[in-house]
Protein backbone atom coordinates (compact mmCIF):
# COMPACT_ATOMS: atom_id res chain seq x y z
CA UNK A 1 0.00 0.00 0.00
CA UNK A 2 1.24 3.39 -1.29
CA UNK A 3 1.78 6.40 1.55
CA UNK A 4 -1.04 8.22 -0.37
CA UNK A 5 -3.67 5.17 -0.53
CA UNK A 6 -2.44 4.45 3.46
CA UNK A 7 -3.34 8.48 4.32
CA UNK A 8 -6.64 8.21 2.31
CA UNK A 9 -7.98 5.31 4.02
CA UNK A 10 -7.14 6.55 7.53
CA UNK A 11 -9.01 9.95 5.96
CA UNK A 12 -12.16 7.64 5.13
CA UNK A 13 -11.73 6.01 8.47
CA UNK A 14 -11.53 9.17 10.47
CA UNK A 15 -14.76 10.95 8.50
CA UNK A 16 -17.00 7.47 9.02
CA UNK A 17 -16.27 8.17 12.70
CA UNK A 18 -16.73 12.00 13.00
CA UNK A 19 -19.69 11.89 10.45
CA UNK A 20 -21.64 8.93 12.28
CA UNK A 21 -24.73 8.59 10.00
CA UNK A 22 -23.58 6.86 6.76
CA UNK A 23 -25.04 5.58 3.40
CA UNK A 24 -23.34 3.59 0.55
CA UNK A 25 -24.14 3.84 -3.27
CA UNK A 26 -22.99 0.57 -4.80
CA UNK A 27 -22.64 -0.23 -8.80
CA UNK A 28 -21.66 -3.56 -10.41
CA UNK A 29 -17.78 -2.76 -9.76
CA UNK A 30 -18.67 -3.81 -5.92
CA UNK A 31 -19.29 -7.12 -7.39
CA UNK A 32 -16.39 -7.39 -9.92
CA UNK A 33 -14.16 -8.94 -7.17
CA UNK A 34 -17.09 -12.06 -6.65
CA UNK A 35 -16.76 -12.68 -10.62
CA UNK A 36 -19.71 -11.10 -11.96
CA UNK A 37 -18.56 -8.84 -15.02
CA UNK A 38 -19.21 -5.01 -14.89
CA UNK A 39 -20.54 -3.45 -18.26
CA UNK A 40 -17.53 -1.82 -18.59
CA UNK A 41 -15.57 -4.86 -18.84
CA UNK A 42 -14.63 -5.73 -22.17
CA UNK A 43 -14.75 -9.11 -24.01
CA UNK A 44 -17.16 -11.67 -22.76
CA UNK A 45 -20.72 -11.51 -21.14
CA UNK A 46 -22.13 -7.78 -22.20
CA UNK A 47 -20.52 -8.17 -25.74
CA UNK A 48 -21.97 -11.49 -26.14
CA UNK A 49 -25.51 -10.34 -24.63
CA UNK A 50 -25.92 -6.26 -25.89
CA UNK A 51 -27.97 -4.96 -22.76
CA UNK A 52 -29.72 -1.80 -24.68
CA UNK A 53 -31.10 -5.06 -26.53
CA UNK A 54 -31.23 -8.16 -24.15
CA UNK A 55 -31.95 -6.25 -20.83
CA UNK A 56 -34.32 -4.10 -22.74
CA UNK A 57 -38.35 -3.64 -21.37
CA UNK A 58 -39.10 -3.66 -25.38
CA UNK A 59 -37.27 -6.81 -26.11
CA UNK A 60 -38.92 -8.57 -23.28
CA UNK A 61 -42.41 -7.84 -24.54
CA UNK A 62 -41.60 -8.32 -28.41
CA UNK A 63 -39.39 -11.29 -27.41
CA UNK A 64 -39.15 -12.06 -24.05
CA UNK A 65 -37.20 -15.72 -24.61
CA UNK A 66 -34.07 -13.81 -25.76
CA UNK A 67 -33.86 -11.61 -22.18
CA UNK A 68 -34.63 -14.97 -20.28
CA UNK A 69 -31.43 -16.72 -22.37
CA UNK A 70 -29.65 -14.06 -21.43
CA UNK A 71 -30.66 -14.47 -17.44
CA UNK A 72 -29.94 -18.04 -17.84
CA UNK A 73 -26.39 -17.55 -18.62
CA UNK A 74 -26.29 -14.72 -16.04
CA UNK A 75 -27.71 -17.00 -13.18
CA UNK A 76 -24.36 -19.56 -13.67
CA UNK A 77 -22.59 -16.04 -13.02
CA UNK A 78 -24.77 -14.92 -9.91
CA UNK A 79 -24.60 -17.82 -7.99
CA UNK A 80 -21.00 -15.96 -7.27
CA UNK A 81 -20.55 -15.30 -3.60
CA UNK A 82 -19.88 -11.70 -1.26
CA UNK A 83 -16.35 -10.65 -2.05
CA UNK A 84 -14.60 -9.21 1.32
CA UNK A 85 -15.66 -5.58 -0.24
CA UNK A 86 -20.02 -6.88 0.78
CA UNK A 87 -18.51 -8.07 3.94
CA UNK A 88 -17.27 -5.12 4.98
CA UNK A 89 -20.18 -2.81 4.13
CA UNK A 90 -22.11 -5.32 6.63
CA UNK A 91 -19.84 -5.15 9.46
CA UNK A 92 -19.96 -1.44 8.91
CA UNK A 93 -23.66 -1.50 9.14
CA UNK A 94 -23.12 -4.02 12.53
CA UNK A 95 -20.73 -1.20 13.72
CA UNK A 96 -23.27 1.47 13.92
CA UNK A 97 -21.93 3.58 11.49
CA UNK A 98 -23.67 2.64 7.97
CA UNK A 99 -27.59 3.00 7.85
CA UNK A 100 -27.96 1.36 4.53
CA UNK A 101 -26.74 0.10 0.83
CA UNK A 102 -28.29 1.58 -2.04
CA UNK A 103 -27.46 -1.03 -4.51
CA UNK A 104 -27.88 -0.68 -8.53
CA UNK A 105 -26.72 -4.47 -8.32
CA UNK A 106 -29.46 -7.17 -8.75
CA UNK A 107 -26.92 -9.69 -7.94
CA UNK A 108 -28.55 -10.26 -4.01
CA UNK A 109 -24.85 -10.06 -2.61
CA UNK A 110 -24.89 -7.45 0.03
CA UNK A 111 -27.86 -9.28 1.63
CA UNK A 112 -25.95 -12.84 1.37
CA UNK A 113 -23.22 -11.10 3.45
CA UNK A 114 -25.15 -9.75 5.97
CA UNK A 115 -26.58 -6.35 5.24
CA UNK A 116 -29.84 -5.78 6.68
CA UNK A 117 -30.66 -2.56 5.16
CA UNK A 118 -30.61 -3.02 1.47
CA UNK A 119 -32.25 -0.44 -0.74
CA UNK A 120 -32.63 -2.68 -4.02
CA UNK A 121 -32.70 0.62 -6.60
CA UNK A 122 -32.68 -1.82 -9.66
CA UNK A 123 -34.34 -4.32 -8.09
CA UNK A 124 -33.19 -8.35 -7.58
CA UNK A 125 -32.16 -10.79 -10.71
CA UNK A 126 -32.85 -13.62 -7.89
CA UNK A 127 -36.42 -13.18 -7.84
CA UNK A 128 -39.10 -13.48 -10.70
CA UNK A 129 -42.67 -12.01 -11.08
CA UNK A 130 -45.83 -13.00 -13.12
CA UNK A 131 -46.68 -10.04 -15.32
CA UNK A 132 -50.38 -11.44 -15.29
CA UNK A 133 -51.26 -12.04 -11.53
CA UNK A 134 -47.43 -10.24 -9.68
CA UNK A 135 -46.54 -13.70 -7.95
CA UNK A 136 -42.93 -13.61 -6.52
CA UNK A 137 -41.07 -16.11 -7.20
CA UNK A 138 -37.35 -17.01 -6.30
CA UNK A 139 -35.25 -17.87 -8.91
CA UNK A 140 -33.94 -21.26 -7.85
CA UNK A 141 -37.28 -22.47 -7.88
CA UNK A 142 -38.10 -21.51 -12.14
CA UNK A 143 -37.34 -24.45 -14.47
CA UNK A 144 -35.19 -22.51 -17.46
CA UNK A 145 -35.58 -25.25 -19.63
CA UNK A 146 -38.56 -23.76 -21.64
CA UNK A 147 -38.36 -20.34 -22.19
CA UNK A 148 -39.97 -17.48 -21.44
CA UNK A 149 -40.74 -20.00 -18.03
CA UNK A 150 -44.57 -19.03 -16.58
CA UNK A 151 -46.60 -18.69 -14.17
CA UNK A 152 -48.97 -21.35 -12.73
CA UNK A 153 -51.44 -18.66 -14.19
CA UNK A 154 -49.81 -19.03 -17.50
CA UNK A 155 -48.64 -15.70 -17.16
CA UNK A 156 -44.99 -15.08 -18.68
CA UNK A 157 -42.30 -14.35 -15.74
CA UNK A 158 -40.11 -11.76 -15.58
CA UNK A 159 -36.72 -11.34 -13.31
CA UNK A 160 -37.67 -8.69 -10.59
CA UNK A 161 -34.62 -6.63 -11.81
CA UNK A 162 -35.83 -2.99 -13.63
CA UNK A 163 -35.10 -3.60 -17.42
CA UNK A 164 -33.40 -0.22 -19.63
CA UNK A 165 -36.65 1.82 -20.42
CA UNK A 166 -38.41 0.75 -16.95
CA UNK A 167 -38.89 2.94 -14.25
CA UNK A 168 -37.24 2.66 -11.11
CA UNK A 169 -39.52 1.27 -8.31
CA UNK A 170 -41.05 4.12 -6.49
CA UNK A 171 -40.51 3.16 -3.16
CA UNK A 172 -36.81 2.30 -3.77
CA UNK A 173 -36.65 5.55 -5.76
CA UNK A 174 -38.07 7.34 -2.39
CA UNK A 175 -35.95 5.39 0.14
CA UNK A 176 -32.94 6.29 -1.71
CA UNK A 177 -33.72 9.45 -2.16
CA UNK A 178 -34.18 10.02 1.66
CA UNK A 179 -31.25 8.07 2.40
CA UNK A 180 -29.42 10.49 0.24
CA UNK A 181 -30.69 13.59 1.99
CA UNK A 182 -30.25 12.21 5.31
CA UNK A 183 -26.72 10.50 5.67
CA UNK A 184 -23.54 12.53 6.11
CA UNK A 185 -21.13 10.77 4.10
CA UNK A 186 -22.20 9.06 1.11
CA UNK A 187 -19.20 5.89 -0.54
CA UNK A 188 -19.98 6.01 -3.68
CA UNK A 189 -18.41 2.39 -4.87
CA UNK A 190 -17.88 0.37 -8.03
CA UNK A 191 -20.17 2.87 -10.65
CA UNK A 192 -19.34 4.63 -13.50
CA UNK A 193 -22.00 7.15 -12.48
CA UNK A 194 -23.75 7.30 -15.66
CA UNK A 195 -26.82 5.64 -15.24
CA UNK A 196 -29.35 7.68 -14.05
CA UNK A 197 -31.09 8.65 -11.79
CA UNK A 198 -28.74 6.53 -9.40
CA UNK A 199 -25.96 8.94 -10.68
CA UNK A 200 -27.93 11.44 -9.46
CA UNK A 201 -28.09 10.18 -5.72
CA UNK A 202 -24.52 11.95 -4.84
CA UNK A 203 -25.45 15.36 -5.73
CA UNK A 204 -28.81 15.09 -3.40
CA UNK A 205 -25.98 13.85 -0.66
CA UNK A 206 -23.92 16.35 -1.40
CA UNK A 207 -26.16 19.11 -1.85
CA UNK A 208 -27.69 18.19 1.60
CA UNK A 209 -24.09 18.70 3.44
CA UNK A 210 -22.91 15.47 2.66
CA UNK A 211 -19.51 14.11 2.39
CA UNK A 212 -18.84 11.96 -0.99
CA UNK A 213 -16.04 9.49 -1.17
CA UNK A 214 -15.77 7.67 -4.13
CA UNK A 215 -13.89 4.25 -4.24
CA UNK A 216 -13.20 2.88 -7.79
CA UNK A 217 -9.97 1.90 -9.72
CA UNK A 218 -11.30 5.04 -12.35
CA UNK A 219 -12.51 8.34 -11.78
CA UNK A 220 -15.80 8.85 -12.83
CA UNK A 221 -17.57 12.30 -13.82
CA UNK A 222 -18.49 12.38 -10.29
CA UNK A 223 -14.65 12.75 -9.31
CA UNK A 224 -14.22 16.27 -10.28
CA UNK A 225 -17.65 18.06 -9.72
CA UNK A 226 -19.10 15.77 -7.06
CA UNK A 227 -17.03 13.86 -4.70
CA UNK A 228 -14.54 15.16 -2.17
CA UNK A 229 -12.19 12.85 -2.53
CA UNK A 230 -11.60 9.40 -4.66
CA UNK A 231 -9.76 6.31 -3.03
CA UNK A 232 -8.50 4.76 -5.94
CA UNK A 233 -8.41 0.68 -5.91
CA UNK A 234 -10.80 -2.10 -5.63
CA UNK A 235 -13.68 -1.91 -3.39
CA UNK A 236 -12.55 -5.67 -1.80
CA UNK A 237 -9.26 -4.58 -1.03
CA UNK A 238 -9.94 -0.96 0.04
CA UNK A 239 -12.83 -1.27 2.25
CA UNK A 240 -11.64 -4.00 4.75
CA UNK A 241 -8.89 -1.71 5.23
CA UNK A 242 -11.18 1.05 5.90
CA UNK A 243 -13.14 -1.19 8.78
CA UNK A 244 -9.55 -2.38 10.05
CA UNK A 245 -8.55 1.47 10.60
CA UNK A 246 -11.42 2.39 11.99
CA UNK A 247 -11.30 -0.51 15.01
CA UNK A 248 -7.79 0.69 15.09
CA UNK A 249 -8.95 4.26 16.19
CA UNK A 250 -12.00 3.47 18.39
CA UNK A 251 -9.11 1.06 20.34
CA UNK A 252 -6.80 3.80 20.57
CA UNK A 253 -9.35 5.49 21.85
CA UNK A 254 -11.35 8.06 19.55
CA UNK A 255 -14.27 9.26 19.89
CA UNK A 256 -17.12 7.56 17.74
CA UNK A 257 -20.37 9.27 17.38
CA UNK A 258 -22.81 6.24 16.59
CA UNK A 259 -25.25 6.62 13.52
CA UNK A 260 -28.18 9.00 14.84
P1 LIG B 1 -20.60 0.11 -14.81
O1 LIG B 1 -20.35 -1.22 -15.44
O2 LIG B 1 -21.10 1.22 -15.65
O3 LIG B 1 -19.25 0.62 -14.13
C1 LIG B 1 -18.52 -0.22 -13.28
C2 LIG B 1 -17.62 0.63 -12.42
O4 LIG B 1 -16.99 -0.20 -11.47
C3 LIG B 1 -16.53 1.37 -13.20
O5 LIG B 1 -16.46 2.71 -12.78
C4 LIG B 1 -15.26 0.60 -12.81
O6 LIG B 1 -14.11 1.42 -12.82
C5 LIG B 1 -15.62 0.14 -11.41
N1 LIG B 1 -14.92 -1.05 -10.92
C6 LIG B 1 -14.44 -2.10 -11.63
N2 LIG B 1 -13.89 -3.01 -10.80
C7 LIG B 1 -14.01 -2.52 -9.54
C8 LIG B 1 -13.65 -2.99 -8.26
N3 LIG B 1 -13.03 -4.18 -8.09
N4 LIG B 1 -13.94 -2.22 -7.18
C9 LIG B 1 -14.55 -1.02 -7.32
N5 LIG B 1 -14.93 -0.53 -8.51
C10 LIG B 1 -14.66 -1.27 -9.61
O7 LIG B 1 -21.55 -0.18 -13.57
P2 LIG B 1 -22.72 0.66 -12.92
O8 LIG B 1 -22.33 2.09 -12.76
O9 LIG B 1 -23.13 -0.13 -11.74
O10 LIG B 1 -23.90 0.63 -13.98
C11 LIG B 1 -24.22 -0.54 -14.64
C12 LIG B 1 -25.64 -1.05 -14.44
O11 LIG B 1 -25.58 -2.43 -14.73
C13 LIG B 1 -26.20 -0.94 -13.07
O12 LIG B 1 -27.47 -0.44 -13.20
C14 LIG B 1 -26.31 -2.37 -12.56
O13 LIG B 1 -27.63 -2.61 -12.12
C15 LIG B 1 -26.16 -3.25 -13.76
N6 LIG B 1 -25.25 -4.40 -13.54
C16 LIG B 1 -25.34 -5.09 -12.38
C17 LIG B 1 -24.46 -6.13 -12.14
C18 LIG B 1 -24.60 -6.87 -10.82
O14 LIG B 1 -25.70 -6.97 -10.27
N7 LIG B 1 -23.51 -7.38 -10.26
C19 LIG B 1 -23.50 -6.47 -13.08
C20 LIG B 1 -23.45 -5.75 -14.28
C21 LIG B 1 -24.34 -4.71 -14.51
Amino acid sequence: MNRTMESLIRRAAEDIMERGTAAALTGSGMSAESGIPTFRDKGGFWEKYDPNLYAHIGTFFTDPGKPWQMVKEFDSIARAQPNPGHHALAELERMGYLKGVITQNVDNLHQQAGSSNVIEFHGNMRRAVCLNCRRYYPMEEISLEVLPPRCECRGVLKPDAVFFGEPIPAIALRQAQEASQQCRLMLVIGTSAVIYPAASLPRIAKESGAMVVEINPETTPLTDHTSDYIIIGKAGEILPKIVSEIRTLSRAGKEIPRSR
